[in-house]
């Protein structure tokens, strides 16, 4: 193992070669190395330089050249030192997967030789070409230019020789061309929003930090069999395909033993993370076989959704040295559990309060009610657009689909916090809002026991969870970039504080105390949200989705008008009141959306018809003519066909099958041929959604036939194949 251990980390690391197979070197040891975080800033930057740099990241202050130089020089130096030869600015395009674009560190030294240079102005700003990228329409003119800008709240970090500087990607009118900005903006509103709240309750709180703790799910397929199916390279799923006798039903997958070769991607993983300071922590597998799962301690949400990103390249490159392919698709696989990235959420102040946490008396407990009430209030305004934030055409193959949240957004509470909120409808607003079962408390007529480890029971039907100190919006799909369903939370969260504050306001005007303005303002609130957002039953059932609908839930469950929530009345107010997006950028977002659906229906299609026609009639024709010749040599032998019945069924049912399989090709191209004609993005995208239920048509002969055909001339690796890894 040990032998293994260091191989592996050599082969990851040629650059660094690392001793972390050395049983002394600790995690801590090696932690952060590749990132040029502030404690390497202080080791290389001028003391000024660091000061100045700090009042831009913690107090607004615009980044002026000389700092940007400064740290450039420190930032070079220590690249430098570790084999770096190139930069890029690393951003985050609509097409939402990473972008980067290196560049050689040298310049001419003027005497005929060249000398390694980086400056301020590279630190900070680049015009990358970046024409090709989505952009709905905002880079439609030829002036339109695209610039990337350094984050620098999120550290440089290198990769392999390269430095990679996370940056904002935007247009040259200003508008976000990528998932950072919008993000970025929506932490600020909701910081914004939260704080003369918080202030309230202790003056010293100067900032509000929003947090996201991701979970992410992923499938790991052998390389070899990999790329003997077409589907899964081409789609990241597969089209087709029987299933397995055994899959999960012995649910003897989740949480077992991790296979040798799994763990030793998961720990090369790991090491690597670590060295870029992501904080991986939890590692285990999942419940359909080949499914895993990895988390890392949760952060600042835009460090973290960084962070997932970072870690999901780092899975593709690395599961290929283990000869393994990573699926990211949301149901690469019919029939077994599909995959969600679940984004863990909370609120926190810059003096330690977790806001979403019950308090240590009281009147933490009061501004803990405060903030939860307003979450689900937010939650509630904004179901539907909550559910277009993490919808696209993949998703919505697990959306609804018995082992994921069902379409429809509904938050689970639990029974204790259920009875919390009923509980302070019955009293008066000036009741105190106790700590349950602690020594020396005395017994309150509401009590929040003070933490909730044991006793926040889960649901995993439920899209939006509350787990005793935060919220868990689980209906993120795993290869989407979080940015988007978080953006979509904290801007809905800051609207709702602005809303609330203004009427809390009013209430103190009145000469209230804190905790009756307080109480006088939630107690509408609370009133609303228990009987609409708040279930905590079977998501799954039927009966939910009536009820949903009766408590005027969204209960749509169509992809492409799911987007169109983004640009309806309320959503356009709430996102300028909170200046996170303005129109324009949301109508060019959902034109990109909708653009995407299409695209990726129409690959879907495409390969459908191929492999129907150039894979699987081939093999089923084969076997029907070889069943022919038997058939006929057994009329010749005994001349009748009573000795071979079977093979005559067989025949039918394949040559029907077959006949299904063709006609059913040429209607579904028929189809896609007619939605890509249409120039509207979002009729287009209606029309494709219709092409999607086609290629469901044609997989079941397909799947039939699978059943049918002898094994030998099957020309595509089974389920069974595919999903298990010894
Ligand atoms: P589960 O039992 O839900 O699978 P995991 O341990 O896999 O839990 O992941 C839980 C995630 O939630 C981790 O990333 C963890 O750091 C994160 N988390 C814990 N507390 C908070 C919080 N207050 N805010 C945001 N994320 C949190
Ligand atoms: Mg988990």
């Amino acid at each position: 193992m040990s032998n293994d251990r260091t191989r592996l980390a050599k082969e990851s690391f040629v650059k660094r070669p690392i001793s972390v197979d050395d049983p002394c070197k600790k995690i801590s040891d090696y932690y952060g190395d590749l990132i040029f975080d502030r404690r390497k800033m202080k080791e290389y930057l001028d003391p000024e330089i660091f000061k100045s740099f700090l009042e831009c990241v913690d107090k607004g202050v615009a980044l002026d050249m000389k700092t940007a130089d400064g740290v450039a020089a420190g930032m070079k130096e220590w690249a430098m030192q570790h084999g770096v030869t190139h930069v890029t600015h690393w951003f985050q395009p609509l097409s939402e997967v990473t972008a980067e674009k290196h560049d050689c560190l040298i310049d001419y030294d003027g005497k005929g030789g060249v000398i390694e240079a980086f400056d301020g102005r590279a630190l900070a700003q680049q015009e990358p070409d970046a024409s090709s990228f989505p952009s709905g329409g905002i880079r439609a003119t030829f002036e339109a230019r695209g610039y990337t800008a350094w984050d620098p709240t999120s550290p440089v970090f290198i990769e392999e020789d390269t430095l990679c500087i996370p940056t904002v990607f935007i247009s040259y009118t200003g508008e976000a061309l990528d998932c950072k900005t919008p993000l970025k903006k929506a932490l600020k509103a909701v910081s914004d929003a939260a704080l003369p709240i918080c202030r309230l309750f202790d003056p010293k709180v100067s900032k509000v930090i929003s947090y996201l703790g991701w979970e992410q799910e992923y499938f790991l397929v052998d390389e070899s069999l990999y790329a003997a199916r077409t589907d899964l390279m081409i789609t990241g799923r597969t089209l087709m395909g029987h299933n397995s006798s055994k899959n999960q039903q012995l649910g003897d997958h989740y949480f077992g033993a991790i296979p040798p070769r799994v763990a030793a991607f998961m720990r090369d993983l790991e090491i690597a993370g670590h060295k870029l300071g992501i904080p991986l922590k939890t590692r285990h597998n999942e419940a359909a076989p080949n499914q895993f799962e990895l988390a890392p301690i949760f952060g600042d949400t835009n460090l973290a959704n960084d962070q997932n990103q970072i870690v999901m390249n780092l899975m593709n490159k690395l599961a290929r040295k283990h000869g393994f392919v990573v699926l990211f698709h949301e149901k690469p696989f019919a029939g077994v559990n599909g995959s969600g990235k679940h984004n863990n959420w909370s609120l926190g102040t810059d003096t330690g309060t977790m806001l979403l946490a019950p308090g240590k008396d009281p009147m933490g407990n009061l501004q803990f009610i405060t903030f939860f009430v307003n979450v689900l209030a937010a939650v509630q305004r904004h179901n539907g657009l909550l559910k277009a934030s993490i919808a696209s055409a993949t998703n919505a193959h697990r959306l609804g689909a018995h082992e994921a949240p069902p379409a429809i957004i509904s938050a689970f509470l639990g029974n204790t916090m259920t009875s919390v909120l009923h509980k302070l409808l019955e009293v008066p607003s000036d009741t105190p809002i106790e700590i349950a079962g602690k020594e020396g408390r005395k017994i309150g007529l509401v009590e929040i026991p003070e933490i909730f480890i044991d006793n926040t029971d889960r649901n995993r039907t439920s899209p939006f969870a509350f787990i005793g100190n935060r919220f868990e919006f689980r209906a993120v799909g795993a290869p989407a970039n979080c940015a988007t369903a978080m953006t979509t939370l904290n801007a809905a969260v800051a609207e709702q504080l602005l809303l609330f504050k203004a009427d809390l306001d009013k209430e103190l005007a009145k000469g209230k105390t804190l905790q009756v303005a307080v109480m006088d303002t939630l107690k509408p609130i609370i009133a609303r949200v228990i009987d609409v957002i708040c279930f905590d039953g079977n998501g799954y059932t039927e009966e939910w989705k009536k009820e949903a609908e009766r408590r005027g839930l969204d209960v749509e469950d169509s992809v492409p008008e799911m987007f169109r929530t983004f640009t309806s009345e309320g959503s356009v107010e709430m996102f300028t009141k909170t200046g996170v997006y303005s129109l324009k950028e949301l109508e060019a977002r959902n034109a990109v959306k909708w653009e995407t659906y299409s695209k990726k229906i129409q690959i879907e299609a495409s390969v459908y018809v191929r492999m129907a026609i150039n894979h699987i009639l081939p093999a089923a024709i084969e076997y029907k003519n070889s069943l022919l010749e038997t058939v006929s040599k057994t009329k010749e032998v005994f001349g009748s066909l009573d000795s071979c019945k079977t093979e005559v069924d067989l025949t039918r049912e394949i040559s029907a099958l077959i006949e299904d399989i063709k006609a059913q090709s040429d209607r579904l191209k028929g189809k896609a041929n007619e939605a890509e004609a249409l120039a509207d993005e979002y009729e287009k995208a209606s029309a494709y959604q219709k092409v999607a239920k086609a290629c469901d048509e044609l997989r079941k002969p397909l799947d039939r036939l699978e059943e049918l055909v002898d094994n030998r001339l099957w020309p595509l690796p089974k389920y069974r194949e595919l999903l298990f890894i010894s």
